[in-house]
């Protein structure tokens, strides 16, 4: 079997300047990045009408399992065949992070012959853009110390800065580290810690921010710390903003590459799907709107985490309705769900299968709330037997739901296109009703509590007092009708990651809040959530390296 790598390197891509051709992108508007990469002009892409508007589609998944699911690889396929069958689309995907990188995931291109090129560009350097948001986010961080360092006007009290400094690597020795040691030269000393740049708020307001003018705005209202009664000091109060916003501003236009099968895709921006909202950049996905006529765009994590978080997050934000929702599931995961351990996965389970179901069947439940139709796309590894896939099948039709079996990972588009005749039957049939969960006048703790009982099944939300309180400053400075972004575990519905399946009855407990005043939501932290992942004990860097010929081994 080859593979992702191997797949990738066969494949005869197009000089990127034809790409952008078939999506409607003048050759003027292209900044290329070598001869398969390129970014669209930012005039062109923010310049566009609004009047045509195609449609879009939301693909998110069951809760993720060891044993993977395929959102993005689905995503990649069911563009591909969207455009075999003759609907002009495009796809819009984040940029990977090099933490899950080097980490786990060995890279986030999808797999098989469904894949993004050039893999190892977009898994590596891309264009650069997370070194400019890492750059960005550290010069606020240089001017946080300096300003201490020089008088500190705004009576910042050091200890109460909450800006961290970022690095895009799994790096645990950095997660809590002490700044200015050595003297009086080199500042106030003080407890400073490190977030992977994918969980930083300048990843989250890059990628909400519309237009230029609204990056540096956004930028300039993040908080960096307080003074000693309380109140906030910004960016902008820093004068870092202009400077933050000048390091962005290339980065800010959407890059565009192409599938092994010569689709457009827009890889944009990369937030994390629990700190953060999880989903490429708006402008982006704007873009695609624009030029096709259909957008398939992934939500990152399961459903509860990045669909829910694109919906009420980004689509309120952005002024953005999906059309259809297609919810990615595997047997093998399912039947992990359904409590089979990951040994024991190559072994038909038609029962496990029954019991892990009920986790798909509430993630659609849940799509539904926001007014979607749902397409169940069963992503076939070779070791599912047809017992098995039957019985999810007949999970989904008792829900009214289609789930149509596709093959993509080894057939290509040629094996998404009983997935996307139904995407394109959804969109035709124009169902949606598109809306978001809560409305924003609602109270802050109101909305934690909707999300917890509507899309995770909880039956009490527990808000210590003093985090109430904080709620309450949020609001009174004037941010309570911004949405929430809910930081749990993306294992299960709860914020117990061992609570597989389709728990209910519990109670989601809020640890902290913190607002993202720039991104525009305020974080709600439940259980442990890391804004700084470590690396495994052996890490996808232990086997990732050179060929001979100097080309890049150990991606998948
Ligand atoms: P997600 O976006 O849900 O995290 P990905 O699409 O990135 O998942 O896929 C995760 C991994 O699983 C990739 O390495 C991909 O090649 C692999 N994969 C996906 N679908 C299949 C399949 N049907 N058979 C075998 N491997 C698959
Ligand atoms: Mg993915």
């Amino acid at each position: 079997m080859a593979t992702d790598l191997e797949i990738a390197r066969r494949a005869k891509l197009l000089p990127i300047a034809e790409i952008a051709s078939r999506a409607g992108i003048p050759e003027a508007a292209l900044e290329p990045y070598g001869r398969y990469k390129a970014k669209v002009a930012l005039d062109f892409a923010l310049g566009r009408s609004e009047a045509k508007q195609g449609a879009l589609v939301l693909v998110t998944g069951i809760n993720p399992t060891a044993a993977g699911e395929g959102k993005t690889t689905t995503t990649i396929g069911l563009g591909d065949a969207l455009n075999a069958l003759g609907t002009r689309t495009m796809i819009c995907l984040r940029e990977p992070s090099l933490g899950p990188c080097f980490g786990v995931k060995g890279g986030a291109t999808g797999g098989g012959r469904a894949q993004v090129a050039p893999m190892e560009d977009i898994n590596l350097h891309f264009t650069g853009d997370f070194h400019a948001i890492t750059s960005a986010n550290n010069l606020l961080a240089a001017m946080v110390d300096n300003h201490l360092y020089w008088g500190n006007g705004h009576e910042l009290d050091a200890r109460r800065v909450s800006w961290r400094r970022a690095i895009d690597m799994n790096d645990r020795a950095l997660r809590s580290t002490v700044a200015s040691l050595g003297g009086v030269a080199n500042g106030f000393p003080r407890e400073d810690g490190f977030d992977i740049t994918v969980a930083s708020e300048v990843m989250a307001v890059f990628c909400l921010a519309r237009d230029l003018a609204d990056l540096q705005a956004r930028l300039g209202r993040m908080i960096v710390g307080n003074r000693r009664d309380g109140t906030p000091v910004t960016a902008h109060d820093l004068k870092a903003d202009g400077a933050m916003a000048a390091l962005l501003r290339d980065a800010l236009a959407p890059n565009l590459v192409q599938t092994l099968e010569g689709s457009p895709a827009l890889v944009h921006g990369g937030p994390f799907a629990n700190i953060a909202h999880g989903c490429n950049s708006l402008i982006a996905t704007r873009l695609g709107l624009s030029l096709a006529d259909v957008v398939v765009t992934e939500a990152g994590f399961g459903a509860d985490l990045g669909a829910e978080k694109f919906c009420d997050i980004k689509a309120r934000i952005g002024g953005l309705a999906p059309a259809v929702s297609v919810v990615v599931a595997t047997v093998r995961a399912l039947k992990l769900h359904g409590g089979v351990a990951k040994a024991a996965l190559g072994t038909e389970d038609v029962a496990a299968v029954e019991r892990g179901v009920v986790n798909l069947a509430r993630h659609v439940e849940n799509m539904r709330k926001f007014g979607l139709p749902v397409v169940v796309a069963l992503n076939r590894f070779t070791s599912d037997t047809d017992a098995e896939i039957a019985a999810v099948r007949a999970a989904m039709r008792v829900l009214g739901a289609e789930a149509v079996l596709c093959t993509h990972w080894g057939d290509g588009a040629a094996g998404a296109l009983d997935l996307a005749r139904a995407v394109r039957a959804e969109i035709e049939r124009g169902a949606a009703r598109f809306q978001p969960l809560y409305p924003d006048a609602m109270p802050l703790a109101g909305k934690i509590g909707t999300v917890a009982r509507e899309i995770y099944h909880a039956a009490d939300v527990a808000i210590p007092p003093p985090v109430l309180q904080k709620l309450a400053k949020f609001e009174a400075q004037g941010f309570g009708r911004v949405p929430v972004c809910i930081a749990k575990t993306q294992y299960s519905f709860s914020s117990d990651p061992t609570l597989l399946g389709a728990p209910s009855g519990h109670t989601l407990s809020v640890r902290d809040v913190r607002l993202s005043a720039g991104a525009g939501f305020v974080v709600a932290i439940c259980g442990d959530i890391m804004t700084m992942p470590g690396l495994p004990r052996h890490p996808a860097a232990e086997t990732i390296g050179l060929d001979a010929e100097g080309r890049i081994e150990g991606l998948f």
